[in-house]
């Protein structure tokens, strides 16, 4: 094993970024290969923020219950690590001090149907409390899933990205057009007349994972599940300490330092639904709420198997980290952790294994 290889990493989102942390702190050096002009400006954007192991469930999976109840262990258990890795991390890059209370709520219709989510979370280990108050539930029936944090994303990959630049890792922008070839001894990676060798290359293109992969003859099924944000500045009116997320609609209220945001959803064409069902939810926030600053949608990038996939492929030195799902933020820490520990000291884990 070569004590300080040089690795490529493709994609520069919560995944690449993390990655690139993680193999960094072990002696590797990295280059990072991203299409767009800055880091964390795919997915990773203008995502919910919520750092919640609780929600470690596959949604929108077609498998079997056996196959759900398997994916939800492996995802849970990383969860559970990547979120103590991500509060170093978080706290090493001086983010997010501001707040009072830990924790996200979720919303549901009911107290019955709250209770009976209750009594699911807690046959998988996770515990809530049923709480109804004016201010942190908006008057709704939620849990409150205490152990659950939050954060903004895009500031985390804006500042990891200047630190890892700090440290000597190298950030190639603007590279829409990165040709990756095989040869004898790993894969190559072409871009504006170079030719990038390294020890390892890998895949971190979050819902484009699959299609960098189909260039190399792979095929790695990566759903791309749209969800919608919305984007206002901070009204000046008493507002939840923490995310509520909303059982019925899949989407979240987060609150940031200067913005709020309303976001997810799955299987809508524009943010309107969104918008609509916060309108129910919280309509005196919405009254002082000014126009919108920003609307996004963002792809999750989801595996068949409702895990990411994490390990080797069947092409020498080419690894793949990808396919968090609605899970993404909350994994960076502990799946950059375990690719590190993949890559550097030999460890492997078949249940993440790398399904092509
Ligand atoms: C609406 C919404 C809400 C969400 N809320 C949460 C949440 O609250 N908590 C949570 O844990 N997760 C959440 N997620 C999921 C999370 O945001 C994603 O799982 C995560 O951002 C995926 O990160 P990534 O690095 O894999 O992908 P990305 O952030 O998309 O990064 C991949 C990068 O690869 C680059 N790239 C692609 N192809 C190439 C190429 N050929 N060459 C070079 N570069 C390339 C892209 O430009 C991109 O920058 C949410 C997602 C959405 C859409």
């Amino acid at each position: 094993m070569i004590s300080s290889p040089h690795i490529l990493i493709i994609g520069a989102g919560l995944i690449g970024l993390s990655t690139a942390d993680r193999l960094m702190l072990r002696g590797a050096k990295v280059t990072l290969i991203e299409a767009r002009s800055e880091a964390g400006k795919g997915t990773s954007y203008s995502n919910s923020g919520m750092i919640h192991p609780s929600q470690a469930r596959p949604w929108a999976f077609k498998g079997s219950q056996e196959e759900a109840d398997t994916a939800f262990k492996v995802v849970h258990d990383m969860a559970e690590k990547s979120k103590h890795i991500l509060e170093e991390k978080i706290t090493s890059l001086g983010l997010f001090q501001k707040k009072t209370i830990s924790g996200c709520y979720k919303i549901y219709p009911n107290m019955d149907m709250a209770r009976h989510a209750q009594g699911l979370y807690a046959n998988d280990g996770i515990m809530s409390r049923v709480v109804m108050d004016v201010t942190a539930t908006l008057g709704h029936v939620a849990l409150h899933f205490e152990d659950d944090m939050w954060g903004n994303a895009h500031s985390y990959c804006t500042a990891l990205a200047a630190d890892l630049h700090e440290r000597g890792a190298t950030f190639i922008y603007d590279a829409t057009n990165a040709r990756m070839r095989q040869d004898d001894d790993g894969v190559t990676v072409g871009l504006a007349g170079h030719v990038f060798k390294a020890d390892h290359v890998i895949i971190c293109a979050g819902p484009q994972s699959g299609d960098v992969l189909a260039g190399l003859g792979l095929n790695l099924f990566i759903d791309k599940l749209r969800g919608f944000s919305v984007n206002f500045d901070r009204p000046n009116i008493e507002l939840p300490p923490a995310p509520l997320m909303d059982a019925t609609s899949h989407s979240a209220m987060t609150i940031f330092d200067d913005h709020i945001r309303f976001s997810g959803t799955v299987g809508q064409d524009s943010a309107r639904p969104l918008l609509r069902r916060w309108y129910e939810l919280a309509p005196d926030i919405m009254a002082a709420l000014k126009p919108a600053t920003e609307i996004w949608s963002g792809l999750r990038p989801m595996s068949k198997v409702g895990r990411p996939y994490i390990g080797p492929t069947s092409i020498k030195k080419l690894w793949v980290n990808t396919g968090h799902g609605h899970m993404g933020w909350t994994l960076s820490a502990g799946s950059a952790d375990l690719m590190s520990r993949m890559i550097m000291d030999g460890e492997t884990d078949e249940r993440f294994a790398v399904v092509t």
